[in-house]
């Protein structure tokens, strides 16, 4: 599987939680800041144990985040 990394676009997030109960290697959790739209945020707390399985971003029903995609050791 290709190697990601998850950015959350904070400022679209609602603090739903749903983020939160899907990711594999319990990376995903409720940070303490608080967005212009006055959430708390989801944030990715050990982004290099990310192993790019999608469901964080899948579930997020704000699309509130994308995995970038790394190049691979072959592509650099
Ligand atoms: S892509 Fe998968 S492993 Fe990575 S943060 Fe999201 S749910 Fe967790
Ligand atoms: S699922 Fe989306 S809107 Fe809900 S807390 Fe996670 S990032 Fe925010």
């Amino acid at each position: 599987m290709a190697k990601g990394r998850p950015v959350f676009n904070e400022d679209r997030c609602k603090g739903c939680q749903l983020c939160t109960t899907v990711c594999p290697v319990d990376i995903v959790h409720m940070s303490e800041r608080i967005n212009s739209r006055g959430y708390y945020t989801a944030e990715v707390t050990d982004p290099d144990k990310c192993i790019t399985c999608m469901k964080c971003a899948r579930i997020c029903p704000d699309v509130v985040i994308e995995i970038l995609r790394e190049a691979t050791k072959e592509e650099k």
